[in-house]
């Protein structure tokens, strides 16, 4: 693999860094990391790395890169740089016949991710959106229990994403991640929507296989002078008529990253959080609360694949990212032997729910800034 991004000090790619190499398969071999190129070659000493596969850049790695022995090139290229600068790269790599991981939001614009589809779709390549919640092995049972009507038709979803660590002006202090994510020339339409309501909207639509029809949102920026949103609720109208609540905040002074859904059928309902990522609670009309546990015989075979380790030895954030690694290398490996595989048979979020996703926050929007009480979200 190739970075681009995860230079020092940074945040998100260091820890794909980690994820894609977990299980053996893949290796660091090459990367990109900084917009300084003499910063992309510290980081690349740091990651133990030639100098000459420490790039001064993108476009430059992209180049050199194809120009090796196939059996030396990467194979594929992440995307951990902030949101206006997803689009450029992935492009470029798959025009030069690499395959693409991208953290999400998968772009800085819808129209972007629009163009990033056609692209996709023109150059046989595979791209993978980094959703990392629904890569946890209890949101994997959660789903697998709806979809089984064990809670019977759903009614309800609450999700729910509070954070604190924007609840002072961070980036008036200069803080790297804070300054981009609150500038609307680098973050995109949305602030904390696109940062982390994202997650909660795909997480949503992931554990209750449904999409959501309708959004009545508002957005609101609570740090004086921040130029983006920093708070946001909505209600959602699901497409089967369930209703829903979602709420992603940056403010909420004291929380860490304390993402929970609770979803809610005729029958019963199934509660996760990342606090407490190796449980699952299940909640039925007639009978008492159970407490499902990540590696327990008992779980769907889609929970117990996605688990490394035996009952009581907890895994993390970590796992659940490297299984979004372990999907995509299945789809690479079948996509060797016949480039017409259907992405839609693995279990990675591919470039439709990255897409999906960047209309989500073009639809929040509108909905904040429209008088009416619903906007549809198609
Ligand atoms: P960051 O500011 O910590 O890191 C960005 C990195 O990109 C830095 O190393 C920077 O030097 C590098 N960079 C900037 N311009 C570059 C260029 N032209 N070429 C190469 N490298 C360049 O940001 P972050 O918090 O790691 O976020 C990065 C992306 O990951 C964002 O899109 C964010 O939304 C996403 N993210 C996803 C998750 C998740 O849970 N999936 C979590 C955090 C961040």
């Amino acid at each position: 693999m190739g970075l681009i991004g995860g230079g020092p000090g940074s945040f998100i790619g260091r820890i794909h860094r980690i994820a894609a190499e977990l299980d053996g398969e893949a290796r660091l071999v090459c990367g990109a990391f900084s917009s300084s190129p003499e910063r992309s070659r510290e980081a690349g000493e740091g990651y133990h790395l030639p100098a000459a596969r420490a790039y001064p850049g993108y476009a430059a790695m992209i180049e050199a890169e194809k120009a090796l022995p196939a059996d030396e090139r990467m194979d594929f290229a992440v995307i951990a740089t902030p949101n206006h600068l997803h689009f450029d790269p992935a492009r470029r790599c798959l025009e030069n016949g690499f395959h693409v991981v991208v953290d999400k939001p998968m772009c800085f614009s819808l129209d972007e991710a629009r163009e990033l589809k056609a692209i996709v779709a023109r150059s046989r390549r595979l791209l993978a959106v980094t959703y990392t919640y629904s890569g946890y092995p209890m949101v994997k049972q959660a789903r697998a229990l709806v979809a089984a009507g064990r809670i019977g038709a759903v009614r309800k979803i609450y999700v729910e994403y509070p954070q604190g660590w924007l609840a002072t002006g961070l980036e008036q202090a200069g803080q790297k991640q804070a300054d981009w994510r609150t500038d609307p020339a680098r973050s995109g339409a949305g602030g904390a929507i696109g940062d982390i309501g994202t997650h909660a909207a795909q997480l949503a639509e992931y554990v209750s296989g449904l999409r959501i029809a309708q959004i009545d949102a508002s957005l609101n920026t609570v740090v004086a002078g921040r130029r983006l949103d920093d708070d946001a609720a909505m209600l959602l109208r699901f497409e089967n008529g369930a209703s829903g609540v979602l709420f992603a905040t940056q403010v909420a002074a004291g929380e860490e990253n304390n993402i929970r859904i609770r979803v809610y059928g005729e029958r019963g309902g199934v509660e996760w959080q990342q606090a407490d990522a190796n449980s699952l609670v299940l909640r039925m009309i007639d009978a008492p609360v159970q407490v499902l546990r990540t590696g327990s015989g008992y779980l769907d075979p889609i929970a117990a694949a996605n688990a490394r380790t035996p009952p009581g030895h907890p895994e993390g954030y970590l796992e659940a990212f490297a299984n979004i690694y372990a999907a995509f290398y299945q789809a690479l490996r079948d996509h060797e032997r016949d480039p017409g595989i259907d992405v839609r048979d693995y279990d990675f979020p591919n470039v439709d729910d990255g897409l999906h996703g960047m209309a989500f926050v073009d639809t929040v929007v509108r909905s904040a800034q429209s008088d009416r009480k619903w906007t549809p979200f198609a």
